[in-house]
């Protein structure tokens, strides 16, 4: 089995700032970690592999630094990592990070499963899987919380929760799973893996290498545009009602109404 699985680097969030003045995270300082989601669509990879055989490959588009996160990923078992990195593939949306990383796994051949997680926890659009899966012509499936193959090997049995309940949804390889945390508990780095990630060779691939079109990469390639951004303000209010409690009861109805809690 062919699986190639999106992984991002993320500013790690427990120690994150937030500049109220300039309306940007402060990335100086902060460490970045792999997109917590991103070890549940890796460790289900790599279960994958493990039972069905193949290959495990993890792709990240993102600055030079973030070969680190595929080495990481390497050192969980992951079989190959591909850095997709170039100065002009910056601040893109998911637009053009889709196109980017469509165009690296038509290069890699034919898959059989993409594996990507809900969301990532610092642009937090849950866009990219799907995006991507267009862009691949795959069919995909999202918020996937249990998995296996049936006897065919090739229909994916699984589990997606939805705002209700959950579905159980039958899906053709190949084809494309974002998933949540709670589909399986991610495996620790093993001393191999570790020795292994330090020596093994992560190829980078720009723009060029991927043949991408310069205009649909990058800042290029983004339709959209940040106006500004900023940190919500809650203002905190304190009443105690007064009278009978039919008359508080009437107070509080009134008060969630006014507030748009209620309809009116
Ligand atoms: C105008 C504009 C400029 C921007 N400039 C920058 C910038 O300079 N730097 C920056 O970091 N962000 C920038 N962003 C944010 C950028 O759009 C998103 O980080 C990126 O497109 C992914 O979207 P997301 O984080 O919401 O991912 P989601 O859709 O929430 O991610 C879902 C999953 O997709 C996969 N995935 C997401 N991103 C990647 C990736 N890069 N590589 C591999 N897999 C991935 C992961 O599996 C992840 O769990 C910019 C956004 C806009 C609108």
């Amino acid at each position: 089995m062919n699986i190639v699985v999106c992984i991002k680097q993320v500013p790690d969030a427990k120690t994150v700032r937030f500049d109220t003045e300039k309306g940007t995270l402060v990335r100086e300082g902060v460490e970045a970690v792999i997109n917590p989601f991103d070890f549940h669509a890796l460790e289900a990879g790599l279960q994958m592999r493990d039972t069905y055989g193949g290959k495990v490959t993890v792709l990240t588009m993102g600055p030079l630094q973030a070969e680190n996160a595929l080495r990481e990923a390497v050192s969980l078992g992951a079989d190959k990592g591909i850095l997709l990195s170039d100065r002009a593939f910056a601040g893109a949306d998911t637009l053009a990070t889709t196109y980017t990383l469509a165009m690296a796994i038509k290069k890699l051949g034919p898959v059989d499963l993409v594996l990507c997680g809900k969301q990532a926890i610092d642009g937090d659009t849950a866009q990219v899987g799907p995006g991507l899966a267009v862009r691949l012509g795959l069919p995909h499936v999202t918020c996937v919380n249990a998995l296996s193959v049936l006897d065919d090997g090739k229909t994916l049995h699984i589990r997606r929760i939805n705002e209700d309940g959950y579905d159980i949804l039958e899906l053709e390889m190949p084809a494309l799973l974002t998933v949540l945390a709670s589909l399986n508990t991610p495996r620790l780095p093993s001393l191999k893996g570790k020795m292994r990630a330090g020596k093994v060779d992560i190829p980078v691939w720009d723009a060029g290498e991927l043949g991408a079109e310069p205009g649909r990469i990058g800042l290029a390639g983004s339709a959209t545009r940040v106006i500004s951004t900023s940190v919500p303000t809650f203002k905190a209010r304190r009443e105690i009602l007064e009278g009978s409690a039919e008359e508080q009861v009437k107070a509080l109805v009134f008060r969630f109404k006014e507030a748009g809690f209620l309809n009116a």
